[in-house]
């Protein structure tokens, strides 16, 4: 027992000393770490992945850990300053600083102070970088870039490399503008840097040139002062103690690490596509929602305003939907002849009380529909109240309003009977024949009030169940569409006829001329006269045709004269409405007298005054053509328009074509004759030709040949004849006639 107990104090001894000795042992190793001498080491920290600063500002990297290695073997204790300076040059005169990082070898600071370096802590491999792969193969002669806080190492590269012309720049951006201008050949930089900075996506077009790598030394660098070789003595130990495993373990560390974190620019770039095409989509898909919201915002208008301009019952238009439909449809077709009418169910009331409201209701619905099946887009039907519709119609003459019976009126009329009742439905229209008036300032409620009155009239007279409003214009609108419809028969068969009417000279007694004027024996009308025909064809737009006829009958008529010896002249009327910017007149003229085999003089072109007036350029042009050829122009009817004396000397014209009836009809006749008289001495002293028309009696032909016009054609000669006539007609006649007149 007592054995035991001896053993167990010696144990307990033992186990004493030892926590004794452990924990002196540890004092001790506590008071050599507190003890150790802290370096105040200076870095660049713009070069991950070798010296950088870490979220919490602390200077990590590859230098870094090593030289806290190193340091540590040589019983150091480091404390990383971060370079303010712009290169270690500067800051290798910075006192606070015991040692900086990273030297090459040993260089001279900015006030040229001599420094030391210590043994080489690894080699570093440096690489150039080029744009678009630009291959450089030499590293003597060639231009690059590098950091200035990289001043030191670019010294020792450029002690390596005499021919390389090295210039600084203070950001590795800079470095890049510079390279991509083309103003250095290439970056030059520590191949840890570049594998941290080429991952940033704006650098794309860059790469390193792996074929030109060197390797650097990577020292400790201080002032050559006595304090500096001591430390630097005791690094070069550290560094001796430092085994090659870790160095490569550091290098491993921070190689493999990725280091590089996106900003906010690089993403951008990175996805520059993806977003480019992302922003596409969002305006398109705003674009396209704006359009639908349109749209619809449109429809529901257009639904709004349908429902404001229709009718609901029977779908017709509404009052309002009517005025606004007529005024645009006459603006549209300003040369469609139209009518419109009021109509209006007799005894309506009778009807509603006998078979309901409902089946009233059916028949104006019934109406309506009946109504838009027979008509056009350019037409209108609306609903005032009640029973009353108004139509806007085409004026289609009297085939039409049978028409509109067969179809409308009588399947309404038969509404009832159809449906087994003995009732006929009477309706009664008044009808108002549209005037230009009402094309050029459309009053559509005017047009209602002037149908309605007609309507009235209808329903007072039990037996007509339509009447109108104006019926000479309703005459007159059927002898239009009569004259319109005929003109390309009438043309072929020989209901248009072209007579001439001597023009002569009073002094002479000789024919000079004729001047070619249409006859139309219209085949439902009889003779009708130009003055009614032409307008109408003019405002159709139809009279050219009529005029091609004529030009082409008188070209006939002159070839077959030339054929018979008689070299004739003849004037033919020309249109305002046939000159126009699409068709040719001179030349048309030219052709027709090439064609003919006619001379230009055998044709006179009349133009009348007021054309000249309205439409000038265009007609003054084609005057001044048509003289070019050869052709005499002359202003017909001068003074019966409002003839500006202006006109005279700018319209290029040969004769002058005086309207006596015109110049003498109205106020007093003597005034008349003192304006002819100058009339005549203005154009004669202006050097122009001059012939008078309308002369009817001796005394006129008097008057103006003492005057000073010869030159006449009127009735007192002769009146315009047939053809066939005009042939017979001979100067014997004439002078017959003078020699009766004595
Ligand atoms: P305009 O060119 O001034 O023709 C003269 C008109 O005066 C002719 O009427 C002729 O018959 C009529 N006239 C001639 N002498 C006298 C007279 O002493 N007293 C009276 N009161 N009248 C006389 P017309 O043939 O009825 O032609 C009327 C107008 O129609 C013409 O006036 C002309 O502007 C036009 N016209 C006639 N034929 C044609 C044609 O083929 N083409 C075109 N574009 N217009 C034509
Ligand atoms: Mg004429
Ligand atoms: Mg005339």
């Amino acid at each position: 027992m007592r054995t035991n107990r001896n053993h167990n104090l010696i144990l307990a001894s033992i186990v004493c000393l030892f926590v004794v000795f452990c924990f002196t042992f540890g004092a001790l190793a506590d008071q050599t770490t507190v003890n150790k001498e802290v370096l105040t080491v200076c870095v660049p920290v713009d070069r991950c992945p070798v010296f950088y600063l870490d979220d919490n500002k602390e200077v990590i990297g590859i230098g870094a850990d090593l030289m806290r290695a190193v340091a540590d073997k040589a019983g150091f204790e480091v404390e990383f300053r971060v370079m303010k300076e712009k290169t270690l040059k500067d800051a290798l005169d910075n006192e606070e600083y015991d040692i900086l990082i990273p030297f090459g070898s040993a260089i001279k600071s900015s006030s040229g102070q001599s420094s030391i370096v210590s043994d080489n802590l690894m080699q570093t491999p440096f690489t150039i970088v080029t744009v678009n792969h630009r291959n450089i193969t030499s590293l003597n002669k060639i231009k690059v870039g590098m950091l200035k806080s990289q001043g030191g190492v670019a010294e020792t590269i450029s002690q390596m490399y005499p021919g390389m012309e090295i210039n600084l720049y203070e950001k590795i951006d800079d470095c890049v503008k510079v390279l991509r201008k083309g103003e250095v050949d290439a970056l030059l930089h520590n191949s840890y840097v570049w594998s941290y900075v080429l991952q940033k996506p704006s650098y794309k077009d860059l790469s390193a040139q792996t074929s030109t790598i060197f390797s650097m030394d990577f020292r400790v660098g201080t002032r050559d002062t006595a304090e500096g070789y001591d430390i630097i003595k005791r690094l070069n130990q550290g560094i001796d103690g430092l085994p090659d495993t870790v160095r490569q373990g550091i290098v491993l560390d921070y190689t493999s690490r990725k280091l590089y974190q996106y900003n906010f620019f690089d993403y951008i770039d990175e996805y520059r596509v993806v977003l480019l095409l992302g922003s596409l989509l969002f305006i398109s898909l705003l674009i396209i929602t704006q359009q639908k919201y349109r749209s619809f915002k449109l429809q529901q208008e257009q639904k709004m305003r349908e429902l404001i301009d229709h009718d609901p019952l029977t779908g017709a238009l509404s009052i309002n939907g009517f005025r606004k439909k007529v005024v645009e449809i006459l603006r549209n077709n300003p040369d469609t002849k139209y009518i419109l009418s009021y109509n209006n169910i007799r005894d309506f009331k009778y009807i509603n009380d006998r078979f309901g409201k409902e089946a009233g209701d059916e028949l104006l619905t019934f109406w309506a529909k009946k109504s838009m099946e027979v008509m056009e887009d350019d037409e209108a039907i609306g609903r005032m109240e009640g029973d009353h519709f108004v139509v806007l119609r085409h004026a289609g003459g009297n085939t039409q309003l049978k028409k509109d019976e067969n179809d409308v009126i009588n399947h309404i009329r038969d509404f009832f009977i159809n449906r087994n009742h003995d009732n006929k439905v009477r309706i009664c229209s008044g009808i108002y024949v549209l005037t230009p008036e009402d094309y050029r300032n459309p009053d559509v409620d005017h047009m209602i009030d002037f149908a309605r009155v007609a309507e009235k009239k209808v329903k007072e007279n039990l037996k007509e169940s339509y009447g109108f409003y104006n019926p000479d214009q309703w005459e007159k609108g059927m002898r239009s569409a009569d004259i319109i419809g005929n003109l390309p028969l009438a043309i072929g068969s020989g209901e248009i006829q072209v007579w001439y009417q001597p023009q002569v000279n009073f002094e002479t007694g000789k024919i000079i001329g004729a001047e070619a004027l249409c006859r139309w024996n219209h085949s439902k009308l009889g003779w009708i006269s130009p003055g009614e025909f032409i307008p109408v064809l003019e405002e159709s737009g139809l009279v050219y045709d009529l005029d091609c006829f004529v030009w082409e009958k008188v070209c006939q008529d002159l070839q077959r004269w030339n054929g018979q010896g008689i070299h004739r002249t003849v004037s033919v009327n020309v249109s305002r409405s046939d000159i126009k910017e699409q068709v040719d007149i001179p030349n048309h003229f030219k052709e027709l007298i090439t064609t003919y085999g006619l001379t230009p003089d055998q044709i006179h072109i009349e133009i009348t005054e007021t054309a000249y007036a309205e439409d000038s350029a265009l007609i003054i042009d084609a005057s001044r053509r048509l003289r070019e050829y050869g052709f005499e122009v002359e202003m017909d009817d001068f003074g019966s328009g409002y003839s500006a004396l202006r006109m005279l000397k700018e319209i290029p014209v040969d004769r002058i074509k005086l309207d006596f009836r015109f110049l003498t009809a109205n106020g007093d006749p003597e005034k008349g004759r003192i304006i002819v008289s100058y009339m005549i001495k203005m154009v004669n002293d202006l050097g122009m030709k001059l012939i008078s028309e309308g002369v009817e009696e001796l005394s006129q032909a008097k008057f103006l040949q003492e005057n000073g016009c010869s030159e006449m054609q009127g009735y007192y000669f002769c009146k315009p004849l047939p053809v066939e006539d005009f042939e017979k007609f001979s100067e014997e006649t004439i002078t017959g006639l003078l020699k009766k007149e004595g």
